[in-house]
């Protein structure tokens, strides 16, 4: 399953670098700093990452963080299927 993301920066100046090519397989990148201010999960539906230049947003309950944040249960990163 996805997670729709997005990151907001209020201006170019803390963008280091922004890479995209016209070959839809090859990576993207999306270089910067982020001065973080807090982090919390809005509604139980989204993870917000606020910093004084911009934002960070993921669609994530508060269950599938903490899901993620344990690597002693979660499987996901070695590949396991279940999520
Ligand atoms: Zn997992």
């Amino acid at each position: 399953m996805g997670h729709a993301f997005s990151v907001e920066m209020t201006s170019r100046e803390h963008v280091n670098r922004i890479y995209v090519s016209n070959d839809t397989r090859s990576p993207v990148v999306f270089e910067g700093e982020l001065k973080i201010r807090g982090l919390r999960i809005v509604e139980d539906l989204m993870l917000e990452v606020n910093g004084v230049n911009g934002i960070l947003r993921i669609d994530l309950t508060a269950e599938e963080f903490e899901h993620y944040c344990k690597p002693e249960t979660c499987t996901c990163m070695r590949g396991d299927k279940s999520g």
